[in-house]
């Protein structure tokens, strides 16, 4: 992460209009359905989401490389619906002594099994999973390997209730005409990607070209690649519907402002989650860190002149809606060796991931297609009891369009 500096906002317009709303309330009983995030997932030496992060991963090395690899074994094995890539650029660095680094980005994308490419609009939850190369040995907790974790936690939470919405949708024929979201089915055309950028640190001191080299390249390549004819978004950078960019995350009550009025809707969406989260008692944090870390519910239309140089930069240049999850002031760990497991504040951490699961199932509709979580003892082979209506009953339900 970079500096803060300052600027005159509005700096930039969307260049994208909203075509879309999208958000469904969830219920009570569905943020309550959400799984918990684990220390089978969250532990720091043996959590299979997040342990495999924490290790040095400055681009080119072969940390970086290990953690592609669980990145990659992560979908094939556990989410094989979704559809992984990745994006490669190379530049040189001040550190690098002329010799060109590889960046990789990878992204997995779920869309609806019926909407061509072109025609889908997403939530895409970002975060960086390089670390930086100085102090020697620097882990980078929450820069970023928290919030890497924490967006895995949240593809793996809503993954079958979005097989058994989009059955259900199949079934009614409420698909839409395949054709686009101009036909009064928007939620037809509404999918998610998890993007996992490379290159954000700087590798000697932060400047325009000393930073964001995965962001930069991936903003162009996507600006640069259009799609077909006749497709409602004009290329890949305008499929993007949010980019809703995570960081610094997995310290002690964080506070988080609200730094684009456009996305200040989806703001107080994560307001409003946060709030009934702890009420509801599914906040481990509660105790330590009373205060709310959105804490800007009520419409802010006022100016925000603070600006976080971020991944989001070459996004938002280009007209990309914004919603950046990032502390302000930044943790106390922030580019020090502390920045390690050690000094996570578990508690925060696990609730990061169930705010952020519930965000998304918000995101796509998801009342009433989340399950209660099966009892360990039925081996996850029998149905859980489906109380609630229009979901299609059965864990083992897959799309038949997607076999
Ligand atoms: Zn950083």
């Amino acid at each position: 992460m970079a500096p803060l500096f300052h600027l005159l906002f509005p700096i930039l317009l969307p260049l994208f209009p909203t075509l879309t709303t999208a958000w469904t309330d969830l219920s009570d009983e569905t943020l309550a359905r959400l799984p918990n995030p684990s220390d089978t997932d969250f532990d720091i030496t043996t959590g299979a989401l997040l342990s495999p992060i924490l290790i040095p991963r400055v681009p080119g090395t072969e940390g970086s490389l290990k953690v592609l690899n669980h990145f990659q074994n992560f979908f094939a094995t556990k989410l094989p619906y979704w559809k992984t890539s990745t994006q490669n650029s190379t530049a040189t660095t001040p550190t690098s002594n002329g010799a060109e680094i590889p960046f990789v980005n990878f992204y997995a994308t779920r869309d609806p099994p019926w909407a061509g490419e072109g025609n889908v609009g997403r939530l895409v939850l970002v975060a960086h999973y390089d670390s930086k190369s100085t102090p020697e040995g620097f882990i980078g907790a929450t820069d970023s390997a928290v919030p890497c974790a924490v967006l895995m936690h949240a593809a793996q939470a809503v993954d079958e209730a979005l097989t058994r919405k989009w059955e259900n949708m199949r079934v009614k024929g409420l698909a839409g005409d395949g054709l686009g979201d101009g036909d009064g089915h928007e939620d037809a055309y509404r999918g998610v990607m998890i993007l996992f950028l490379d290159g954000e640190e700087a590798f000697h001191s932060w400047t325009n070209e000393d930073s964001l080299y995965g962001a930069r390249s991936l903003a162009n390549t996507w600006e640069s690649t259009p799609h077909t004819a006749l497709s409602q978004r004009k290329n890949h950078l305008s499929s993007i519907d949010l980019f809703l960019l995570l960081d610094l995350l997995g310290s002690k009550s964080p506070t988080i402002p609200s730094y684009f009025p456009t996305t200040h809707w989806a703001y107080t969406h994560m307001a409003t989650l946060e709030s009934r989260l702890r009420q509801l008692n599914h906040f481990l944090s509660h105790k330590t860190s009373p205060n709310p870390w959105f804490f800007e519910p009520a419409t802010k239309e006022e100016k925000h002149s603070m600006m976080i140089q971020d991944d989001h930069i070459p996004f938002l240049a280009r007209g990309v809606e914004v919603l950046h999850v990032i502390p302000a002031p930044f943790p106390r760990v922030w580019h020090v060796m502390e920045d390690d497991g050690e000094h996570l504040d578990m508690p925060t951490v696990k609730d990061w991931a169930r705010l952020t699961a519930a965000f998304l199932a918000g995101w796509l509709g998801l009342e009433g297609f989340v399950e209660a979580s099966l009892p360990v003892a039925n081996g996850g082979a029998e149905e859980a009891e489906d109380v609630t209506s229009g979901a299609v009953r059965g864990r083992g339900l897959r799309l038949k369009t997607e076999l």
